[in-house]
């Protein structure tokens, strides 16, 4: 009973922390196993205490917006992390009534709205709060865009959906934002429960509509049809999987990508399709016993932040570690995460000592999102002043910092040949970093330039090198030479300039004496360039003009061919491909038109002179036909080739 009373208290707190100041101090998942810890002695000991979160649907509202009481409840769901639990689930219901058909649909992780509608025009807005009275957020609500302020339904709707912020448009707004948010679920809490409307709106928020909730007049008969009463209502709604088959569905969440979509979700919500069935089965406290939601493995956790260490690349930035208590997290320990630089540091308040919130990404490591909790013996993390590698006095720019000493700092020399050397750059093979190590400590290697003065006899004193990696090491360093334009340019290693910008770089100056003599005004002209880059390109060359002279004395001097027109049944012809050629892949028919003097564009235009249309075309085949542009099969694409 004590370990009760502690853990509905501990619950409280959090839950208040999180539904009703918007500002968490633990994360999902350990609120989650200490909720699961007292559902398990609730049963157990057959006792619910009075207060128990169990109990409760969300949070109460706060005072400071008017109280919107729904007509009908909104409930919570029940929740379940394993296909057992949810054919368990489905076999229970199946006791009731053997044919039964679900829907499925993604588990959005934002915020519940409901919004009410009178004669065809938007009411109200509110939060779900405690489930039967919420807050009244309609200035807020108002400021979403995609919501529509009238409806054709007439009489009185109350429909529900979930506040969500893109992940595009949380990216963004944290490039830029002085404090940023943790997570676009906060983002979106944090933003309807704001009383300025002004903050919701510099949010760019979304509702994506889930449910019809009360209907004054007419039945909606099924989940299907609710999805069908949304949209035809203009309201907007995602993704319905219907069917009868607990496998199919299986199949069907499991092949669900999450991090293809532009929005969190946690999870995925099986519901009962059939509306006379649900209300068969009826509701908890606290949720309806007609739908169950799937959680995916979480992919948030917060942990304890321990140090920083600053790590040296190649352009002497330092990027800082963070070294974490050891944490679990999607079935691996985690020890270390991203924090992109200081400027990141200070914006986010992380000190050491501090609780974190960290989130895997799509990187290796995954990124620190914010604090969860500061504690009494907190520190704060000072900017190095001097180089953790060869102590040089560091300086700052921007939100950055870097080491100037580009001649002797190790991780400096030892990054950027790693990079001259990779394969979209002079794609010199064989060499790893353990090489480049002793490259650098046996024969003081310091330039890129230095590896064409290796001598067979030198790379044969290093360790595993026999006879033959000896050769092939030579003869890949002597290969080398004859490297393209784009991927020499990349090699360089100018700041900021990837592969893609390489390329363009390329295609403009044709060569590198042109590009070195490139002005800022010729530099911004281009698509891809901006102010920092070009002025790092400019900087870059009037700095290095040595090892250009040096490049250029080894032989290395690559100039861009023009691409030589071909001749041929597409001479001089725009064409678009659209559609499944069942004989060719795209970039195999590209080839054959362009072999034969066409030039392969991605949309279709007033200037497209052909457009080969395959299986299952779409929009581009109807766009050619709007704007009268030739389309042709692909057997006539066949014949003409
Ligand atoms: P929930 O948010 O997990 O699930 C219910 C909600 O799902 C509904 O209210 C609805 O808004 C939403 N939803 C999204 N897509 C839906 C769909 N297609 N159909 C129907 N509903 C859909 O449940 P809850 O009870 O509001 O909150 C519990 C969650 O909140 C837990 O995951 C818990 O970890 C978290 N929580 C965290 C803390 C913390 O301190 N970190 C505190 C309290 C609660």
């Amino acid at each position: 009973m004590e370990r009760m009373r502690e853990l509905v208290e501990l619950l409280n707190k959090y839950a208040y922390q999180y539904y009703v100041l918007d500002e968490p101090t633990v994360s999902d998942v350990q609120y989650d196993a200490l909720y699961n810890e007292l559902l398990a002695l609730e049963k157990e000991s057959g006792t619910v205490l009075p207060d128990s979160p169990t109990k409760k649907i969300g949070g109460d509202p706060i005072k400071a917006f008017t109280p919107h009481t729904h007509i009908n409840k909104l409930y919570s769901l029940d929740k379940c992390n394993s296909f057992d639990e949810l054919r368990a689930w489905d076999t229970k219901l199946r006791q009731i009534r053997s044919d039964i058909t679900y829907t499925v649909e993604y588990k959005l992780d934002g915020l519940t709205l409901c919004l009410t509608y009178k004669d065809g025009l938007l009411h109200c807005a509110s939060t779900r709060g405690n489930g039967e009275v919420g807050e009244d957020v309609t200035a807020q609500v108002l400021t979403v865009k995609s919501i529509p302020s009238r409806i054709p339904y007439k009489k009185t709707v109350e429909v529900q959906g979930e506040g969500i912020m893109r992940l595009s448009a949380f990216n963004k707004y944290n490039e830029t934002a002085s404090e940023p948010l943790k997570n676009a679920r906060n983002g979106v809490a944090g933003a309807i429960r704001n009383l300025d409307p002004k903050v919701t709106a510099s949010r760019n928020l979304d509702v994506i509509f889930y449910n019809v909730n009360y209907l004054e007049e007419g039945y909606i008969p099924s989940q299907e049809e609710n999805i069908k009463f949304l949209k035809d209502n203009f309201f907007k709604t995602e993704k319905l999987f219907v069917s009868s088959s607990m496998d199919e569905i299986i199949e069907y969440v499991s092949s669900i990508n999450r991090q293809s979509l532009d929005f969190l979700i946690d999870g995925m919500v099986i519901k009962v399709n059939s509306v006379p069935l649900r209300e068969e089965l009826g509701y908890t406290e606290k949720f309806p016993r007609w739908a169950m939601a799937y959680k995916f493995e979480a992919e948030e956790t917060s942990t304890k932040l321990l140090d920083v260490e600053w790590n040296v690349g190649r352009t002497g930035k330092l990027t800082p570690l963070a070294i974490l208590e050891p944490v679990e997290l999607c079935g691996v320990t985690v020890k270390r995460a991203t924090l992109n630089n200081y400027g990141d540091i200070t914006r986010k308040k992380v000190k050491i000592g501090s609780n974190v919130f960290i989130r895997r990404s799509n990187d290796v490591i995954p990124e620190i999102l914010g604090v969860a909790e500061d504690f009494e013996d907190s520190k704060q993390i000072l900017p190095p002043t001097h180089c953790p590698s060869c102590g040089s006095e560091l300086f700052k720019d921007g939100a950055h910092i870097f080491c100037p000493n580009e001649e002797n700092c190790l991780p400096q020399i030892i990054g950027r040949l790693e990079h001259f050397c990779s394969k979209d750059c002079m794609d010199i093979r064989g060499i790893s970093q353990s090489t480049i190590t002793q490259l650098v400590n046996v024969f003081n290697i310091k330039e890129s330039t230095d590896l064409y003065r290796l001598t067979k006899e030198q790379i044969a004193t290093l360790e595993g090198f026999k006879d033959k990696k000896t050769e092939n090491f030579i003869a890949s360093v002597e290969k080398s030479k004859s490297v393209a334009l784009p991927a020499f340019i990349n090699a360089l290693g100018i700041e900021n300039v990837g592969k893609k910008v390489a390329k363009d770089l390329a295609e403009r100056f044709k060569s590198i004496d042109a590009l070195s003599k490139a002005t800022k005004e010729e530099l911004i002209a281009m698509d891809e360039v901006g102010e920092i880059m070009a002025d790092g390109i400019i900087r870059y060359f009037a700095n290095h003009t040595f090892l250009i002279d040096e490049f250029k004395a080894i032989g290395i001097n690559p100039i861009m061919q023009e691409k030589t027109k071909s001749e041929g049944v597409f001479s001089s012809l725009k064409v678009v491909l659209t559609g499944t050629l069942s004989t060719f892949t795209r970039s195999q028919a590209s080839k054959e038109i362009e072999a034969r003097g066409g030039e392969v564009t991605s949309s279709v235009t007033k200037l497209t002179d052909l457009v080969i249309v395959g299986e299952d075309a779409g929009s581009k085949k109807a766009k050619a036909e709007k704007l009268g542009v030739k389309t042709i099969s692909e057997q006539e694409f066949l014949k003409l080739l």
